[in-house]
């Protein structure tokens, strides 16, 4: 199953033939569902009972277009982030390898949809394909045999990071704000539920910068997996449903290069996952706006 946030309603694609569809869910199930993408994850179980037993005529949607796609978890209340959790990106970052895995966190108001602009903010701002994994049951003191059965799918994010506010040591460690400037946790386009692939726990990830290939990796590469990682977290605090966690990036990252390489304004990211999909980004100089 593939959970969509469409036009900010919650809708499951159904598409066939290379024809986009989707069905709004609240429509679909006259009512049972909400159409918030968010309040799903709440009812998780209850759901995907209601979607294996969707018949066909009830399934009859709308085509759609990429563009038209928001996050597919709008509203998480906690996101976790992991550093440094592929060998070759530790390597580049300079940094020795974790013993354990080493968490921050994307402030849940950065996160923005699959397709659209993103604003650079001053700074260098770079790239990080992630697999993100949904939270569908409270995971609280999981085992990591049992971890799998609390993820209720996995989409494709950007860690975008702006470097000069993201200090590394030995001055006081800031990853967080550095990486939760607006929109910088895109998400999408689907969440994709662990029954559809043959392996969800090894999948291939690339980015691309102007079409260029800047990153590709394979999540079986993970120095902790994420089993591992939601038996981690959830050994510390309650993980709740539609919560996110971001489990890393592959080599290839901007800061990486040499000479480094960095977002510009009209640059263009697609970040894909196979068996997911894949997100487009354009970007624009951030202007100063008054907010009132
Ligand atoms: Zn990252």
């Amino acid at each position: 199953m593939r959970i969509i946030n469409l036009r900010g309603r919650l809708a499951v694609d159904v598409s066939a033939d290379g024809q986009s569809i989707a069905v709004d869910v609240a429509k679909a199930s006259a009512g049972r569902f909400g159409p918030d993408p968010q309040s799903v994850y709440a009812v998780w179980d209850e759901f995907s009972d209601w979607t294996a037993a969707l018949a066909p005529e009830q399934a009859a949607g709308e085509p759609f277009d990429a563009t038209e796609l928001g996050a597919p978890v709008p509203r998480p209340a906690q996101v976790f982030a992991i550093g440094l959790n592929y060998r070759e990106h530790a390597l580049e970052a300079g940094t020795g390898l974790p013993e354990r895995p080493m968490v921050f966190t994307k402030f849940p108001a950065a996160v923005t949809g699959p397709a659209g602009t993103v604003e650079l903010p001053p700074g260098d701002n770079d790239w990080e394909i992630e697999l993100v994994a949904v939270i569908g049951r409270r995971a609280d003191r999981v085992s990591a045999e049992r971890a799998w059965s609390f993820v209720a799918g996995l989409t494709v994010g950007q860690d975008l990071s702006e470097r000069r506010s993201q200090v590394a040591g030995p001055a006081p460690a800031q990853y967080s704000l550095a990486k939760s400037f607006r929109g910088f946790a895109p998400i999408g386009p689907a969440v994709v539920t662990p029954d559809e692939f043959t392996d969800p726990g090894d999948l291939a990830l690339a980015c691309t910068l102007n079409g260029e290939t800047v990153q590709e990796g394979r999540t079986g590469d993970m120095i902790f997996g994420l089993a591992e990682l939601v038996a981690h977290l959830s050994a510390v605090l309650p993980l709740l449903p539609g919560d996110l966690i971001f489990t890393g990036t592959p080599p290839g990252i901007g800061a990486g290069r040499t000479p480094p390489r960095f977002l510009r304004a009209g640059d263009v990211l697609v970040s894909s996952i196979d068996g997911i999909g894949h997100m487009r980004h354009e970007f624009t100089d951030a202007t100063r706006k008054e907010h009132h």
